[in-house]
């Protein structure tokens, strides 16, 4: 595999706050250098569920994870195990339910922290976290730019053809201070400022990337739900890929097959929807 993708995925922030507050990306979409669509995530739109079918490609009625309760290691073939079986090298910096779902369930704390499996048949180089004591009194989410940092070293180091990096920030800071507020406006302008000089810089490297969330939320911080607020999200491409017409609703369930087809691997029959990219 000589083909390379980063899936940078910013948890629970919907469509109008990417749309209104991410000035980097933005200006990159107004310029030409990305291009910006709607995706709606599936049902339930709750996080576990979401980061399920984004990495495997079909509905919560069909690989079962029901909500964040109900976390285990998936059987249907997914990115990582994809990208390994067309001979790439894969990376994941991210919440520890992605462990859980795409490599080992239970997740061991010492053991799965962090590891460096060559053989592995899915995440070849794996930085987790599991935000442990999480509450709306103290987030427990790393620093963003701490995390983008260890993905692209990762994938420096590693030459990773895939790379995921997931990211809870967004999500926590809605479900506590809601959407029509100062601390909601600052804390999109900072990840948005945090991960502006990342992303030439995987250009540059050779990636193309793929920013986006697992879902939105509505003016309580609400999801896990139906409508527009809690299902839709924005997605942007950095690439040489060619997509739809820009007001096209994408489905999350396209997001699988779609990177695969960028990577040049073999979609597996489990992903019926189509690729968005050609
Ligand atoms: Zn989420």
């Amino acid at each position: 595999m000589n083909r390379k993708l980063l899936l940078i995925i910013l948890d629970g922030v919907p469509y109008r706050n990417w749309r209104r507050l991410f000035g980097n990306l933005e200006g990159w979409a107004a310029s030409g250098e990305a291009r910006v669509w709607r995706m709606r995530a599936v049902l339930p739109s709750t996080s576990a569920s979401c980061y399920a079918s984004i990495h495997t490609g079909v509905t919560p009625q069909v690989h079962g994870c029901t909500g964040n309760g109900n976390v285990f290691r998936l059987k249907e073939p997914d990115v990582f195990s994809e990208v390994r079986k067309a001979g790439g090298v894969t990376g994941a910096v991210a919440h520890s339910f992605w462990s859980q779902f795409f490599n080992r369930h239970p997740f061991d704390m010492v053991r799965d922290i962090e590891y460096d499996e060559p053989e592995s048949t899915t995440i070849n180089h794996g930085r987790f976290h599991t935000m442990t004591g999480y509450g709306d009194i103290n987030q427990m989410t790393p620093s963003d730019v701490d995390l983008f940092a260890t993905l692209t070293s990762l994938a420096g180091r590693f030459g990773l053809n895939y790379g995921m990096l997931h990211t809870c920030t967004l999500d926590s800071m809605g479900h506590r201070f809601y959407h029509d507020c100062e601390e909601m406006d600052h804390a999109c302008y900072v990840m948005d400022e945090m991960l502006g000089p990342f992303i030439p810089r995987w250009r540059a490297m050779g990636y193309e990337v793929i920013v986006t969330a697992d879902h939105g939320q509505d003016a309580r911080g609400h999801h896990g739900g139906t409508g527009e607020d809690q299902q839709d999200f924005a997605l942007y491409y950095f690439g040489e890929g060619q997509g739809p017409g820009k007001d096209v609703l994408l489905d999350q369930l396209q997001l699988a097959p779609t990177i695969l087809s960028r990577l040049g691997a073999p979609i597996p029959k489990t992903m019926k929807a189509k690729p968005f990219l050609k």
